[in-house]
Formats: C-alpha cells, structure tokens, sequence
C-alpha cells in the first residue's frame, strides 16, 4: 500500500514518524505528497502505474498474498478514506449525530459512510448532481426521498447492525 503523503525515511522529522512533515521529500517546502500543488513534483496517485520516490520507506506492506479476496480491501486506505474519516474526526461525529456533507464524490460518500461506522443518526449529503445522488443512496444506504431536489438522507443501518452484533 502507498499512503498519498512522501517521506524520505531519514531526515529528523520521518525519524519521529512525522513523514508527513518530511524535510527532504520536497525540495520546496516541507512536507510531500502525490498529486497536491505545493506538495512537491509529484503526479497524483491515482493512476494505474505510479514512481514512487523513496519506495523502500514509502510503501507499507499489507497482511495477506498477492492476489488474494483481501487486496482491494486496502485500497482506500492510501488517501480517500482516512481523510474522510478524519473529517469525522474533526466534526466531532459521535452516536446520534446529525451530519450534513456537502458533496458526494468519493471523499463525500466515504464520509458518509464514516459516519454510519462512527454511528450518526442522521446523514444528509447534498450535492448539485443527480447521478452523484443516486450513487451516494445505493452506497450509503438512503431510504427516504430527499427533503430537496439532491439532497439525500440516509438511514445508518450498517452501523446499527455492526454495533448489535459487538455488543
Ligand atoms: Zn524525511
């Protein structure tokens, strides 16, 4: 797996585990990542074949074998998912929250669904497109009509179920 953000391994700062602050990576400023301005001149990494500089640092081994049902599992970890995620973290999302998101491209929909695991009671997700619309309510379980044109809600069932089955 290839996390977006690129550290050298060396420098003091990837010494302390703050690759994301790395010294060296970016001979402009400090910090590097894939496909950011400013982060350095590096294309974004969301492409089927990637350079990877620093890859003996940079790429973080996975559990399981090459190939396996597991592998596209880790995929979403690299960038899109985390920072949905923390973007739960930084709204506070906790159980019975009621959360709007602005936007239903793939950071949109897996804060959405960030939000059902963090067990949101209420999730409305607006956005200016119809299609987006459609595809946030079958990725995000919305059960009810929207209040506007593309606004949808959706019902948390996925949490409901996880945290019945844990406790
Ligand atoms: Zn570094």
């Amino acid at each position: 797996m290839l996390p977006f953000n690129i550290g050298c391994g060396d420098c003091s700062n990837c010494s302390r585990t703050y690759s994301n602050a790395c010294l060296v990576a970016n001979p402009d400023a400090v910090g590097a990542g894939f496909g950011y301005s400013g982060l350095g001149p590096y294309q974004g990494g969301q492409a089927e074949y990637i350079r990877v500089p620093y890859a003996d640092y940079n790429c973080l081994k996975v559990p399981g074998t090459p190939g396996d049902k597991f592998e596209d599992n880790f995929i979403l970890l690299a960038d899109i998912f985390p920072t949905a995620y923390h973007s739960n973290e930084l709204a506070k999302v906790e159980l019975g929250s009621t959360v709007a998101i602005y936007g239903a491209g793939p950071v949109g929909m897996l804060a959405a669904l960030s939000c059902q695991i963090k067990g949101a009671s209420e999730i409305y997700v607006k956005t200016r497109s119809g299609p987006a619309t459609r595809r946030c309510r079958a990725s995000c379980a919305a059960s009810t009509p929207s209040a506007s044109k593309h606004t949808t809600r959706a019902t948390p069932t996925w949490s409901a179920r996880t945290r019945s089955s844990t406790t």
